[in-house]
């Protein structure tokens, strides 16, 4: 038990010091800037903000005059990074985000689509599934894939047909490639159904114009995480251009799942959209060469990388089937040992690693850097090198990144 700060203090920096050491591929994590951080630690952080509608004129505490404006005008900075009308920043996470649209929009005994735990969704419904009153009033069931990790358009539009779902849930963990969602707009359309898309992995490549916006395809809502490829801190946003949906999500927000917000976000999350509004193409152009470079070269060492023939990605991630040298799990913590840091398939297949470019192309690696780590990779999995060796050989690649780009 800590007895003094002294303790805690020293507990953070050798974390620091270790995280600093890590090459960190975890798809679902970023390296926020300097002036991110600085913005994290206003007074905001001690403020209520509250209200319990969608409105934000709706505050039930009193001195809000400036929280108020800061929420108002870090909307409209949000709504035009991501081409939205309305905009709702109080969900916490990307998680809580979906759940609110989930329960703003759906009726009782509704049917819902998510990509499913397999296929590396999140598994929003799936989990919300876990708690008895949902099991019961929610009905669920998973968008088809192909080989390729790709929507199978041809059985999801017979699936549609038969089951009239009333909502569809693009966006996952391990997307290599966009959804077809101007296609799906057109059935939605016909069937009567809410395009719902969870951008939570994908927010920074929107932000950065190299990922296609579903608000601009056709989606209904966008929801999602400002913390991973989006360089912004921990939190969840809603988007939308429709002003029945953002009442009644935004509604649900305010009366059921949230009421202090963590104000603190706010100035830091406009400083990261400013970052992104600069610099987001070229930032997320070099997130998309990255995971190609590193997918050429992971096949080149000797891996199977999944998608390989479509050009391995079209995101901030890749995928790469481990199943020839072990489990998943297993082999995600010898890499571990040896200081890299990606995610195995969470317990589904177990036999994935997913590997994200997100955090160190903000730390400045670029292609050649994606050779030298698949080597890594390589002599961890492939060689049975020892892992402290590797480790030490790591250590020496993250000291030369130690800053961060594409800051104001
Ligand atoms: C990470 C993730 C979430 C959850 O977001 P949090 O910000 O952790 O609450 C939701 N959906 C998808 C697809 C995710 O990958």
């Amino acid at each position: 038990m800590f007895t003094n700060i002294q303790q805690m203090d020293d507990m953070v920096r050798k974390h620091d010091q270790y995280r600093a050491k890590c090459l960190n591929l975890i798809a679902s994590e970023n390296y926020s800037s300097n002036s991110v951080r600085n913005h994290l630690t206003s007074d905001f952080s001690n403020r209520y903000g509250c209200y319990p509608t969608a409105n934000p004129e709706s505050r039930e505490y009193r001195g809000n005059k400036y929280i108020h404006e800061f929420e108002m005008e870090t909307q409209k900075l949000v709504g035009e990074v991501f081409g939205a009308e309305y905009v709702d920043l109080r969900p916490i996470g990307g998680h809580i985000a979906g759940i609110a649209t989930v329960l703003g929009l759906l009726a009782p005994g509704e049917l819902v689509y998510e990509i499913s735990l397999k296929d590396w969704g999140h598994g929003l419904v799936t989990l919300m599934r876990e708690v008895p009153h949902f099991r019961q009033t929610i009905r669920l069931d998973w968008i088809p894939f192909d080989e390729d990790r790709q929507v199978d358009m041809t059985q999801l539009e017979a699936m549609i047909v038969e089951q009239k779902p009333k909502m569809i849930i693009l966006g996952g963990s391990g997307m290599l490639w966009a959804e077809p969602i101007a296609e799906l707009r057109a059935i939605a359309d016909r069937e009567g159904i809410i395009l719902a898309y969870d951008a939570s992995h994908v927010t920074g490549l929107i932000a950065g114009g190299v990922f296609p916006n579903p608000l601009r395809l056709g989606a209904d809502v966008m929801f999602g995480s400002t913390h991973k490829s989006f360089p912004g801190p921990q939190g969840g946003f809603i988007a939308t251009n429709d002003y029945d949906i953002y009442k009644k999500v935004g509604n649900t927000v305010g009366s059921a799942l949230v009421t202090s917000h963590h104000l603190n976000r706010l100035p830091a999350l406009a400083v990261s959209m400013l970052e992104m509004k600069k610099h987001g193409p070229q930032y997320g152009e070099q997130i998309i060469k990255n995971s190609k470079a590193l997918g050429q070269a992971m096949q080149e060492v000797g891996f199977k990388v999944v998608g390989a023939r479509k050009g391995f990605s079209d995101t901030h991630l890749i995928l790469v089937d481990v199943s020839e040298f072990g489990s998943g799990l297993k082999i995600s913590k010898l890499l571990e040992e040896a200081t890299i840091l990606c995610s195995d398939d969470f317990g589904q297949l177990d036999k994935e690693l997913r590997i994200g470019t997100a955090e160190i192309t903000r730390r400045g690696m670029k292609e050649k850097e994606m050779k030298t780590i698949a080597k890594l990779f390589a002599r961890v999995i492939i060689a049975n090198e020892d892992t402290q060796q590797v480790a030490r050989e790591v250590e020496a690649l993250t000291q030369g990144f130690l800053g961060c780009e594409f800051t104001l």
